[in-house]
C-alpha cells in the first residue's frame, strides 16, 4: 500500500499540483500574485450574472474573494484534511468572523475561560451585545457538563492556551460535542495541523491565526476557518433559510463567506496570503526545531535556582501530559516561566541580547514578554490571581536559532538578577 503523504511533501508540492492555483503554462511552482479587486467577464456577461446568483463559482470583487487568497483556502482544507475554508484579515478577524455569520438570537456558548487575551475580549463584546456566554475550565470535563443546556449551540477552545499552557480535556470533549450535536470549534494556533489534527476528533471547524506558526516568519497577518466535515448542516437551525438549499460544500462556511467575510469586509490581502503560502512550507521543519530548543530551554530553567515554576506542555509533570501524550504529537514552542521574589522580569528581558522583548509568537526569532505588565496589563492584579497569572511572568516563544545560544542569552541574563 502507497504510504499516505507526509504533511512536508503535501505543503511544499501543492501549488505546483494544484492547477488552478499556478500558471500552468509557463510551470510556475508558486500561485501568481494577483492584485485585481474586480474580475471582468465583459464578453460573457452571463457569468457574471450566474455569479451574482450563485449558479457558477467565479470572482467578482476581491472583498467576497480573490484567485491568491482561494489558494491559501484550498491549502489550509488540505493541511486540516477538511471540506472548505475562509481565510481571513488576521485571527481576530477569523473568530469573529465565525461567531457573527453564525450566532442566532438565544445561542448560549461554551467557551474555555483560558483563552488568549483578546479572544476573551471579544467573547465579553458578544456578552455586551446579549449573547449568553459562560466562560468554563476545559481542562475539567464535569464543569464543562455542569454547563450544557439545550440553548447551548457552540463550544470553543484552544489546544494550548498561553501564557500558562493549559490544555482542555480533548477526548472528553470530542465525545460529549458529539453526543450534544453542537458547533465545535479549535483554536489549533498554538498546535497546528502538524502536531493536532481536530477532524480525527470530530469537531466542527478547526480555526488559525495564520500570523502565527503557519506564516511562521513575522511578516504576515492572517486567520482561517475551515469546516472538518463531521458535522451535519442539513439539520442546522443556525444556517439562513435562503442557504439552507445551496448546493456548497460546506454550508458552514457558505454562511460565513456571505455574512463575515462579503458583508463585514474582514477579507485577507492577496500579498499576505502569498506570504503565509511560502512561510507555510517549512511549517514542519520550523515546528521540529520550536520544540528541540522549548524542550531544551524548559528542562533548563527547570534547574534554576532564580527561576520559580515553569510551564511547559512538554514536561512530564505538566497536570495534562497524559493528554498531550495522546491527542499532540508534540508540546509546540510556547513556555512560559516566573523568576523567585525579588527579581525583575522588565530588568531580566532588558539583558537579554538574542531574545527579542516583543509580543507575538510562532516567529523563527525567539521574543519574549512580561505578562502582568503587558498582555494581561487590563485584568489588574486580581483577575490575574484568579487565573494564576504571577506578577513575574514571562513569556517566551522560542524561535529556531542555535539551542545553546539561546540557552547561553537566557543564562547570562539571569546573572544580572539579584
Ligand atoms: C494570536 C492569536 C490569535 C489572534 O490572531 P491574530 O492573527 O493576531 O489576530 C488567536 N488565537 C490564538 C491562540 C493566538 O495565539
Amino acid at each position: 500500500m502507497k504510504k499516505k503523504e507526509d504533511l512536508s511533501t503535501k505543503s511544499i508540492h501543492f501549488c505546483r499540483r494544484n492547477e488552478e492555483s499556478t500558471s500552468q503554462k509557463i510551470g510556475s511552482t508558486h500561485p501568481p500574485l494577483d492584485w485585481s479587486t474586480t474580475f471582468s467577464h465583459h464578453k460573457d456577461t452571463r457569468r457574471l450574472v450566474d455569479a451574482f446568483q450563485g449558479r457558477t463559482k467565479s470572482f467578482t470583487y476581491a472583498r467576497n474573494s480573490s484567485p491568491t487568497v482561494e489558494v491559501l483556502e484550498k491549502f489550509v482544507t488540505t493541511l486540516e484534511d477538511g471540506i472548505e475554508s475562509a481565510c481571513f484579515s488576521s485571527g481576530m478577524a477569523s473568530i469573529a468572523s465565525l461567531f457573527l455569520a453564525l450566532l442566532k438570537k438565544g445561542d448560549h456558548i461554551i467557551v474555555s475561560q483560558y483563552l488568549f487575551g483578546n479572544t476573551v475580549s471579544f467573547f465579553k463584546t458578544l456578552k455586551r451585545l446579549g449573547f449568553d456566554i459562560d466562560f468554563v475550565n476545559t481542562c475539567n470535563i464535569d464543569e464543562v457538563k455542569k454547563h450544557f443546556r439545550k440553548e447551548t449551540r457552540f463550544v470553543f477552545f484552544e489546544t494550548i492556551s498561553n501564557p500558562t499552557t493549559q490544555v482542555p480535556d480533548i477526548p472528553n470533549l470530542s465525545t460529549l460535542c458529539q453526543e450534544k450535536n453542537v458547533i465545535s470549534i479549535v483554536d489549533n494556533t498554538i498546535t497546528t495541523p502538524f502536531l493536532f489534527q481536530p477532524k480525527h476528533w470530530g469537531f466542527t471547524f478547526s480555526q488559525h491565526s495564520l500570523s502565527k506558526y503557519l506564516a511562521g516568519h513575522g511578516e504576515a497577518l492572517g486567520g482561517s476557518v475551515t469546516d472538518l466535515g463531521n458535522y451535519n448542516w442539513d439539520e442546522d437551525e443556525n444556517i439562513i433559510e435562503m442557504y439552507k438549499e445551496r448546493s456548497c460544500l460546506s454550508k458552514g462556511i457558505f454562511q460565513i463567506k456571505k455574512k463575515a467575510v462579503r458583508d463585514m469586509g474582514p477579507s485577507l490581502s492577496p500579498t499576505a496570503a502569498a506570504r503565509i503560502l511560502t512561510g507555510s512550507e517549512t511549517l514542519t521543519l520550523r515546528m521540529s526545531k520550536h520544540m528541540e530548543n522549548a524542550t531544551a530551554i524548559a528542562h533548563y530553567l527547570e534547574g534554576h535556582k532564580k527561576v520559580e515554576k515553569v510551564y511547559y506542555p512538554g514536561l512530564k509533570k505538566h497536570p495534562q501530559y497524559e493528554i498531550i501524550e495522546k491527542c499532540f504529537t508534540g508540546a509546540s514552542g510556547i513556555l512560559s516561566f516566573s523568576l523567585k521574589g525579588n527579581c525583575d522580569p522588565v530588568a531580566f528581558l532588558d539583558h537579554l541580547d538574542i531574545i527579542i522583548p516583543a509580543t507575538h509568537l510562532g516567529d523563527t526569532r525567539s521574543l519574549a514578554i512580561p505578562v502582568a505588565q503587558t498582555i494581561f496589563y487590563e485584568m489588574g492584579v486580581a483577575g490575574r490571581k484568579e487565573i494564576g497569572i504571577s506578577e513575574n511572568l514571562i513569556r517566551l516563544s522560542v524561535g529556531i536559532e542555535d539551542t545553546q545560544d539561546l540557552i547561553a542569552d537566557i543564562e547570562q541574563a539571569l546573572a544580572h538578577q539579584p
